[in-house]
């Protein structure tokens, strides 16, 4: 009999599921719509419909081994509970016992950000490397750490929010109640913000032809668009969120030694633009023993990141399971 492992990479807006075999390549796939609106009895529904649909795809004769998820965090990976995820509007619920009752196999959960690292360990621009720092900014800034081969959790499980790194003391207020962290200065949401402030002073008219001369419109897309065109005022955003980013990725890196930085996200499609200032600030403020061993690179799964974890600890729930 055939045997294959789920991954499903649930996100605010679409819930990403496949099937693999134990290499990780996909049988089937399906992307569908979360539509959290409806309540997280449905969205747990839609999960599971969309596996069994997948499982139906691939012929009767194969059987589920293991199904992993990455979830929006925080959450309980022993224990397989979200505790709050605002996106999904659902608070403390059991997503692993549901999915395994429902789909009779055994079910691991991870949040987003360290699933995505595990995919791109396992699959993607990392593979092979055991020691890695996992960055990816786009709406928000999320982090994943690998060390020794396995996610780091912490204590609590907390481990990984990059995104809440003091960059900057008296920097923006961010969504924690913090001021100053690398996702309120740096991440697509910060970088089209101040572009918004900045045309409501009368300046940054590049950024907002770019965003159809409508400010409620400007997103970092634009942003990038400007920049890349050669705008000052678009650079300059461009510049320091890249070189915010590029301290940050510097005190991680000086205080793990890790092998590789990876960096993800939308914003890694700006090219020079924001490599270069990234890479400026972060030769300048790493030690010189951790910046001789290092390497950073963009992620090399895109949007499969999540999935490809997902499905990479599902793989290791099955061989668990075998011992
Ligand atoms: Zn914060």
């Amino acid at each position: 009999m055939q045997e294959y492992v789920a991954g499903i990479d649930l996100g605010g807006t679409k819930i990403y599921a496949a099937l693999s075999d134990e290499k990780g390549s996909i049988i089937v796939e399906e992307k569908v719509p979360t539509r959290s609106e409806n309540g997280i009895e449905y969205v747990l529904n839609n999960i599971c419909s969309t596996v069994e649909s997948l499982q139906q795809r691939a012929g009767s004769g194969s059987r589920l081994k293991a199904v992993g998820i990455g979830a929006p965090g925080p959450l309980n990976p022993e224990t397989g509970m979200i505790y709050q995820a605002p996106n999904l509007e659902c608070y403390d619920v059991p997503l692993a016992d549901y999915l395994q009752e429902r789909l009779k196999a055994p079910v691991l959960v991870e949040n987003d950000a360290n699933i995505a690292a595990l995919g791109e360990f396992t699959f993607g621009a990392a593979a092979g490397v055991h020691d890695l720092v996992y960055i990816t900014v786009s709406t928000g800034v999320g982090g994943g750490l690998i060390l020794g081969g396995k996610i780091y959790h912490g204590i609590s499980g907390a481990a990984g929010e990059i995104g809440h790194i003091n960059v900057d003391p008296s920097g923006p207020l961010c969504s924690c109640g913090s001021s100053g962290c690398l996702e309120a200065a740096a991440s697509g949401t910060a970088i089209a913000r101040r572009a918004c402030r900045l045309v409501q002073e009368g300046r940054g008219r590049e950024i907002l032809n770019m965003a159809g001369g409508d400010v409620e419109n400007i997103t970092a897309e634009h942003v990038v668009c400007a920049a890349a065109g050669g705008d000052a005022e678009a650079l300059v955003i461009i510049k320091d969120a890249a070189g915010m980013l590029g301290r940050a990725a510097a005190s991680l890196v000086n205080l793990l030694n890790p092998a590789m930085v990876v960096l993800g996200g939308g914003v890694i499609n700006a090219g020079n633009i924001f490599w270069n200032p990234m890479k400026e600030e972060f030769h300048r403020h790493c030690l010189k023993k951790p910046l001789e061993a290092v390497k950073v690179v963009p992620a090399g799964l895109g949007d499969k990141a999540g999935l490809m974890g997902a499905l990479a600890l599902a793989v290791s729930a099955g061989s668990l399971q075998d011992h």
